[in-house]
């Protein structure tokens, strides 16, 4: 599956081996598409599917890629299992709750099937790279037609042909080197803002975390593919592009091009047109003054750094294998700052850690209130079979994690209103980018949401916004004329 590529980049001829999916095979996956289209056009329908995506933004992606290679199959789509011809369910392992809901909701699908007896369906994502977790999808839900693993996502025209025409079942996890397929079909939900995904997988291996494990190692797309996308998105009057990565800082360390990713965002910053560029996820580990440099001098790189810190005590961060500790964590933060005073920063917290003792814990809220995020996504810690946390001896009852998780959310409310309220009285510009019921929303350049009243013309518009009011987790503007 290793194929030999040549790239240019500033004018240096570099061979490189990079993990592409050949051309050939994914031309076989297209010459499949049209075939089933074909099939369906045969039986006089154009058939409809619905895709369901749990988790994070690189999912969000994922599914857009299905979307595209499914439209090439010749199906429109609907937003509900009822009128379904396939339904595809796009799952996500990161916390217990997470696998618990799609357990019960692809269980629920048997009901909907029996109504609608051709109906197909498939169970992808990051669920299905855990063999234990594909294993008892496959033996205990029987009316699961095709299952799938991330590494075999762009093989999704040969399961669904398996399932549709040959009417057998799919099942794709067995472990790969995870490929990456260049040029996929896309559909994108959104008209203003694009995902582009630079990387997949992760070789952090955090104690508690299954991402390494489901998504496989770090694997970088090539500089000149990322750039070309941008310029299509750019061209097609995208406004706002989201790079994502489990680990964006380590871009490009598998390539071995010397481009990094403070480099390949000053290259896409650099691009024409008038958008916003944002990334996420950064690893304090990688995180780099360069990173914060490049940021501070490019004007459509967006003034907002998502830096996931987990935990504030030294010994928990360790035992997390985070590979930083909070001194070298609040000296990023210190740099951002004082190289971009407006710069925002949020970040992932995980209450509960085995062992986390009260005041460890109480080192978190002390790094949350020096720090003072503008947000903050909070977990309460969940085993993950299979990781080296789940192993560790966890001897804090539920209601005791429960209430330090009360406590977080209290202390970083009354942070969050706090600067939101610091914005009223600023004219900000932020990009317009829907309607909620009456008002429209937008997002300023440090990602703040903002509600506004004004006619849809504005969508997809950067405009001036005066901060009236301002709430927890959002403000009120009016746009300046
Ligand atoms: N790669 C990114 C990073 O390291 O920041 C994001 C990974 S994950 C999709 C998003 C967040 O989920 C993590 O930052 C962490 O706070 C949380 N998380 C991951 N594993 C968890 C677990 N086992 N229990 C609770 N929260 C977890
Ligand atoms: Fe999971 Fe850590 Fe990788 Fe993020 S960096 S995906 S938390 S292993």
């Amino acid at each position: 599956m290793w194929s030999s590529i040549i790239l240019s980049l500033e004018g240096t001829d570099l061979e490189r081996k990079t993990p592409l999916i050949p051309q050939e095979d994914l031309r076989r996956q297209a010459e499949i598409s049209d075939y089933i289209k074909g099939w369906w056009q045969s039986q006089g329908r154009t058939p409809v599917a619905w895709v369901d995506t749990y988790g994070c933004q690189q999912n969000e992606a994922d599914s857009e890629q299905i979307r595209g290679m499914l439209e090439r199959c010749g199906y429109g789509f609907t937003d509900g299992p009822d009128e379904a011809d396939l339904i595809v369910i796009n799952t996500c392992a990161i916390r217990d709750h997470a696998v618990q809901r799609v357990f019960g909701n692809v269980g629920a699908l048997v009901h909907t099937k029996r109504r609608h007896p051709g109906q197909k369906i498939f169970v992808c994502g990051c669920m299905m790279g855990n063999p234990e977790i594909s294993g008892r999808m496959k033996n205990s839900y029987p009316h699961v037609d095709g299952i799938f693993s991330p590494h075999h996502l762009w093989q999704l025209p040969e399961h669904l042909y398996r399932v549709l025409i040959r009417h057998r079942k799919a099942f794709a996890v067995a472990d790969s080197d995870g490929a990456i397929a260049e040029g996929l079909p896309v559909v994108r939900t959104n008209k203003i803002k694009a995902w582009v995904s630079i990387m997949y997988g992760c070789n952090n291996f955090c104690s508690y975390c299954i991402v390494p494990y489901v998504r496989g190692r770090e694997r970088s797309r090539l500089p000149e593919d990322i750039l070309d996308e941008c310029r299509g998105l750019i061209a097609a009057g995208y406004r706002e592009i989201t790079l994502l990565g489990q680990n964006v800082n380590s871009y490009g360390k598998d390539l071995g091009l010397g481009v990094d990713f403070a480099d390949l965002l000053a290259k896409i910053a650099e691009l024409d047109g008038d958008f916003v560029l944002r990334f996420m996820t950064s690893h304090p580990r990688d995180a780099s003054h360069k990173l914060f440099d490049v940021m501070a001098s490019h004007e459509k790189i967006a003034k907002q750094f998502h830096l996931p810190f987990q935990s504030g005590s030294d010994r928990v961060l360790k035992a997390m294998n985070r590979h930083y500790n909070r001194a070298q964590y609040l000296e990023l933060i210190e740099y951002g700052r004082k190289r971009m005073p407006e710069l925002v920063f949020t970040s992932d917290v995980i209450v509960g850690f085995p062992g986390e003792t009260e005041a460890e814990f109480e080192e978190t809220v002390s790094l949350i209130e020096q720090v003072r995020y503008d947000a903050l996504f909070t977990f309460i810690y969940s085993p993950r079979p299979g990781t080296p946390a789940a192993k560790l001896p966890d001897p804090t009852p539920k209601e005791e994690k429960n209430r330090r998780f009360d406590r977080l959310l209290a202390v970083q409310n009354a942070i969050s209103e706090e600067r939101h309220r610091a914005y009223v009285g600023k004219t900000l510009r932020v990009l317009v980018d829907g309607r909620d019921g009456e008002l429209l929303t937008a997002r300023t350049d440090g990602g703040r949401l903002v509600r506004l009243e004004g006619p849809d013309g504005l969508i997809g518009r950067f405009v001036n916004v005066t901060i009236t009011g301002a709430t927890t987790w959002s403000l009120v503007g009016r746009k300046e004329e």
